[in-house]
């Protein structure tokens, strides 16, 4: 038996609900309390249990009817303990590693318990992706959707009760389905279900799926309630100036973005020309946000009001990748009537989704990551369009084939050659290479 956690002052107090969160990685229990209460966490093994005392507590809520299906608990019981403490058992499917801390009220809770249960969770479809393109030369543009909030962070409310962390997990997902049906594209979200992911999760998680793309979708809120229309946030000069000098700050964090670099290794570099190539990294991912956002916004334009013409800036957590360009959409405004109305239907998230991917594919199609199937495509396209060349004084046949890097045989059969023999101002169609 090993206590894993004391905490907080005691104080008596009641729980008054119990919310079960299952993310892939982890379930997350949380225990909502009218007052904070010391607690202690012990895992029991054979059969595997994990107890929770909580000292001058009292429990006000049936947990009977939590959904217990995708987590690896069996079955939640409480006794009452000395009087005056409450104990409450889970019966597990399989041994967990717990984690426990407590947090203070906020907008929507109070006093709260949360119980993080690692290694346990029952997944219950195993992930689709796409198979990885077998050719390293023609692989898949990634785009991580990050859909914001989730679990116990709701995001903004609107009308009706209708919750950010629905409406932008419900659009996510749509857009992540119409990414993975395109050739070239695949996508991942950073979260799948109704559960809380950190912030610097977000990006972490974009980096080590090695996104060329991370697009993080919200809605938005006022307090008026007459503001409306879409909008697109790309990392502020000033954030991103902040990221550089926090990154450099962390000396353990940089072997982790080398590999979103490529190449560059900032190990072997002194602080100084560390610093210029974490700048010109930023630099560079920040010009292609503002371009990707650009192309979205306009894309969003055809289907909603706009809140603001062009791609605004800020310091945004989720958008400090310093080698993966990101955008922030907010999608509407949540605390609108009219926009939260359309944002609860399937039938605007979808065509939201829709007209995000349209920014997308606008974006890659111009400026295509090298090495992806898009980049190939479009080489392709150019050359089926009939690149040409227009023969000047001393071109040879074979010094064009090699520039144009297909073979002479090539050259030569795609124009009906017999010879070699050229002449000034004839017209070559030049192959696919
Ligand atoms: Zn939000």
């Amino acid at each position: 038996m090993a206590v894993w956690f004391v905490a907080a002052p005691a104080l008596a107090g009641s729980v008054s609900n119990v919310r079960i969160w299952p993310a892939p990685d982890h379930t997350r229990l949380v225990f909502d309390l009218s007052s904070p209460a010391e607690h202690k966490v012990f895992a029991l093994s054979s059969p595997d249990r994990l107890v929770i005392d909580l000292s001058g507590a009292e429990l006000n809520t049936d947990m009977g009817n939590i959904k217990l299906d995708d987590s690896p608990i069996r079955r939640i019981r409480s006794a009452k303990r000395n009087q005056n403490d409450l104990r409450v058992v889970l019966d597990l499917k399989q041994s967990v590693k717990p984690k426990s801390f407590v947090l203070k009220p906020n907008d929507q809770y109070g006093h709260r318990l949360v119980i993080d249960l690692y290694g346990g969770t029952v997944s219950k479809t195993s992930e689709v992706t796409k198979s990885v393109e077998e050719n390293s030369q023609r692989r898949d543009i990634l785009v991580v959707v990050d859909p914001g909030h989730g679990g116990d962070d709701p995001g903004a409310l609107g009308p009706r009760g209708v919750r950010e962390k629905d409406v932008v997990l419900a659009i996510s997902r749509e857009l992540q389905a119409m990414l993975n049906q395109k050739k070239g594209y695949n996508s991942r979200l950073t979260r799948k279900g109704d559960y809380f992911i950190p912030l610097r999760q977000r990006t972490n998680l974009a980096r080590e799926y090695n996104a060329d793309l991370m697009v993080s979708v919200h809605a938005d809120a006022f307090k008026s309630p007459q503001a409306s229309g879409a909008s697109v946030y790309a990392l502020s000069k000033r954030g991103a100036t902040s990221e550089t000098a926090r990154w450099l700050a962390t000396k353990e964090n940089m072997s982790d973005l080398i590999g979103g670099v490529g190449s560059v290794s900032l190990d072997d570099k002194d602080d100084v020309l560390a610093g210029v190539l974490l700048d010109l990294s930023m630099t560079a991912s920040l010009k292609s946000s503002l371009s990707v956002g650009d192309h979205v916004l306009r894309s969003m334009g055809r289907i909603s009001k706009l809140h603001k013409k062009r791609v605004e800036q800020a310091g945004f957590v989720v958008l400090k990748s310093p080698d993966i360009p990101s955008i922030l959409v907010e999608t509407g405004f949540i605390s609108n009537p009219v926009e939260s109305g359309r944002l609860r239907t399937q039938k605007y998230q979808r065509k939201m989704a829709q007209a995000i991917y349209k920014g997308l594919q606008g974006y890659f199609d111009e400026s295509p990551p090298p090495g992806t199937y898009v980049a190939w495509s479009k080489l392709q396209n150019r050359m089926a369009q009939g690149a040409t060349y227009k023969i000047e004084r001393g071109d040879t046949l074979s010094e064009i084939a090699a520039r144009n890097r297909v073979s002479l045989n090539d050259l030569m059969q795609h124009n009906g050659l017999k010879n070699e023999q050229l002449r000034i101002g004839q017209v070559l169609k030049i192959p696919a290479s």
